[in-house]
C-alpha cells in the first residue's frame, strides 16, 4: 500500500498537518516515537508549563488574598498535587489527539521512524521493523534541550525542561542558565512557588529576542520580585557536589564568583532532532541540522517536507510548526497555499507579568530604514489593570511614520499573551494606526491599553 504522506512525529506540527491531510482525503499515517501523542509542546513544553504557571498564579492569589478582602486560612501549596493536576490535564489533551487523528483516519504507527530514501519510511517499534512507501514525507520530529558540553541531565541536579516538570518539592535554590523564553518562565514559576531563583544569560539582556524596552522592563520586574539577573554572565566548571551544583560564574563586570545551587535548570536553546532520522538518504539541505526549505515548506528532495522545530530560520514556536504544517499539506493536496509571514507570528512569554508580541523591534524597524513613530501606553494608567492588581507594563506600538503602517506592537502586562491577539489580526488585515485609532476598546478592560497606544502614536491618549 502506499500513502500519500506519512508524517514524522506528533507534536503540534505533525498531528496537526496529519489531521489536515485526513481532512482533504489523503491516505495518511503518522509514526510517533513516544508511547504518547503530542510532542514537546504538549507533553513536556507549552502545556505543562503553562498548567504550573496557572498553579503559581492561583498560589501568589491565595497568599495575597487579604487584598481582596478574602480570608484563607494558612494557605499551602501541595507541589505533587500540582503535578498530578498537569499531568492529568496533558493525559487528556493527549487522548484528544488520539481521538482527532482516528476520526479523520490518520494511521498511526508507534514506532522511531527512519527515512530510507524519496518515498520510504522505516518504521521501527515494539513489534519490529517495516518500510511504509509513500508519494509524500513531512518531517516534523522536532526537537530537544541543547545541553553546555560534558553536561548531562539528570532527574535530582541537572534539569531541562523534561526533568524539572516531574520536581516533587519546591527547591531552596535554582540557577537557570539562559534567559530566553523557557528561562524565564521557570524563573517566574519556581521564584513563586517560593524557591531563590537566579537567572545567568550569557547576552546583555534577558529576552533577547524581545524589544528592547520589553527586555528591560522584565528585568527591573523580576529584580523587584528578588529574582537575581546577571546578564553578560558565562557559566563554567559546571560539577554536581552529589547533594547540590557548583559552578563558577563570570559576571560582566569581570568578576569570578562560586555559585552553588540546590538545582540547576539549563535552558540554553533546542537542538533540532535530524541526525537519525535518515536524511543521508536524501537530498535535504540542512544548516547546522536544521533543515532549509523553501515558502512552502519543501526540502531540496521533491516529495519532502518540513515543518516546526526542524526547520531553518523560522522561531521554534508550537503555532508555527501548525501553520507550517497547514502550508506544507496544502501544497501537498493540491490546495491554495498561503506561505506564512515571518512578521506576523506572535511571540508569547507566560512570565508574570506576561509578553506578547508580534513583528519589529523598534531597533529593527529603524535598521531596515522605516522612520518610526511610537505610541506607548502604560498599563498603570488602565483601570481594568488596577481592578487586577497588575499594573506593571506597557504596550508599544511601531509605526511607520509616512503611511501609518503598523510594523510591531509589544506588551508586557497582564494578559500580554492573550491581548496580543488584536495587533496579529489588524496586522494580517493590514489595518493602520488610525484603522486602530478608530476601533472602539470597550470599558473597562485590558485592552484598552492596546487602543490608547495606538492613540499615542499620535499623542492622542487620554487617559496618561
Ligand atoms: C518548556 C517549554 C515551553 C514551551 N512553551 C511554548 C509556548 O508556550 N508556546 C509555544 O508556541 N511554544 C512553546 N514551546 C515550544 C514548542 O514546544 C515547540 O515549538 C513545538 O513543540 C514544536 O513542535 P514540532 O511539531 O515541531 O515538534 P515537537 O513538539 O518537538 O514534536 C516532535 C515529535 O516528533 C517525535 N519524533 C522525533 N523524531 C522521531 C522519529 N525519528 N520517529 C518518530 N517520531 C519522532 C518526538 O517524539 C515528538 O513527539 C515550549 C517549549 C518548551 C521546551
Amino acid at each position: 500500500m502506499t500513502y500519500d504522506l506519512i508524517v514524522i512525529g506528533s507534536g503540534p506540527g505533525g498531528y496537526s498537518a496529519a489531521i489536515r491531510a485526513g481532512q482533504y482525503g489523503l491516505k495518511t499515517a503518522l509514526v510517533e516515537k513516544d508511547t504518547r501523542r503530542g510532542g514537546t509542546c504538549l507533553l513536556v513544553g507549552c502545556i505543562p508549563t503553562k498548567a504550573l504557571l496557572h498553579t503559581a498564579d492561583m498560589w501568589t492569589f491565595a497568599q495575597h488574598a487579604t487584598d481582596e478582602g478574602i480570608t484563607i486560612d494558612k494557605p499551602a501549596l501541595n507541589l505533587p498535587k500540582a503535578m498530578d493536576r498537569k499531568n492529568a490535564i496533558v493525559s487528556k489533551h493527549s487522548k484528544g489527539v488520539d481521538f482527532l487523528l482516528k476520526k479523520n483516519k490518520v494511521e498511526v504507527f508507534n514506532g522511531f521512524g527512519t527515512i530510507k530514501g524519496p518515498g520510504k519510511v522505516e518504521v521501527t517499534g515494539d513489534k519490529g521493523t517495516q518500510t511504509l512507501e509513500t508519494k509524500n514525507i513531512l518531517i516534523a520530529s522536532g526537537s530537544e534541550a541543547r545541553m553546555l558540553p560534558g553536561l548531562t541531565p539528570d532527574a535530582e541536579f541537572i534539569l531541562t525542561n523534561i526533568e524539572i516538570l516531574n520536581l516533587q518539592a519546591v527547591p531552596k535554590s535554582m540557577a537557570i542558565i539562559g534567559a530566553g523564553a523557557v528561562g524565564v518562565e521557570f524563573a517566574s514559576m519556581f521564584k513563586r512557588f517560593g524557591t531563590d531563583v537566579s537567572i545567568f544569560e550569557m547576552m546583555p539582556r534577558i529576552v533577547p529576542v524581545e524589544d528592547e524596552e520589553v527586555s528591560k522592563e522584565l528585568e527591573r520586574l523580576f529584580k523587584k520580585q528578588k529574582i537575581r539577573v546577571e546578564t553578560g554572565a558565562k557559566c563554567e566548571n559546571v560539577q554536581k557536589t552529589g547533594k547540590s551544583v557548583k559552578m563558577k560564574v563570570t559576571l560582566a563586570n569581570g568578576k569570578v564568583e562560586d555559585v552553588e545551587t540546590e538545582k540547576l535548570l539549563v535552558a540554553v536553546g533546542r537542538s533540532p532532532n535530524t541526525d537519525k532520522i535518515g536524511l543521508e538518504n536524501t537530498k535535504v539541505v540542512t544548516d547546522r541540522g536544521f533543515i532549509k526549505v523553501d515558502e512552502y515548506q519543501q526540502t531540496a528532495e521533491p516529495g519532502i517536507y518540513a515543518i516546526g522545530d526542524v526547520v531553518a530560520g523560522t522561531p521554534q514556536l508550537a503555532h508555527v510548526a501548525t501553520a507550517q504544517g497547514m502550508v506544507a499539506v496544502a501544497k501537498i493536496a493540491g490546495k491554495p497555499a498561503t506561505p506564512i509571514r515571518r512578521n506576523r507570528i506572535p511571540g508569547c512569554t507566560y512570565t508574570e507579568p506576561g509578553i506578547g508580541s508580534v513583528g519589529l523591534t523598534e531597533a529593527q524597524a529603524k535598521e531596515k530604514g522605516y522612520k518610526v513613530k511610537v505610541g506607548k501606553f502604560p498599563f498603570l494608567a488602565n483601570s481594568k489593570a488596577t481592578i487586577l492588581g497588575s499594573h506593571d507594563g506597557f504596550v508599544k506600538i511601531v509605526a511607520d511614520e509616512q503611511y501609518g503602517e503598523i510594523l510591531g506592537v509589544h506588551i508586557i502586562g497582564p494578559e500580554a499573551f492573550e491581548l496580543i491577539s488584536e495587533a496579529v489580526t489588524a496586522m494580517e488585515a493590514e489595518a493602520t494606526v488610525e484603522t486602530m485609532r478608530n476601533t472602539i476598546h470597550a470599558h473597562p478592560t485590558i485592552y484598552e491599553a492596546v487602543g490608547e497606544a495606538f492613540q499615542n502614536v499620535d499623542g492622542l491618549a487620554i487617559n496618561v
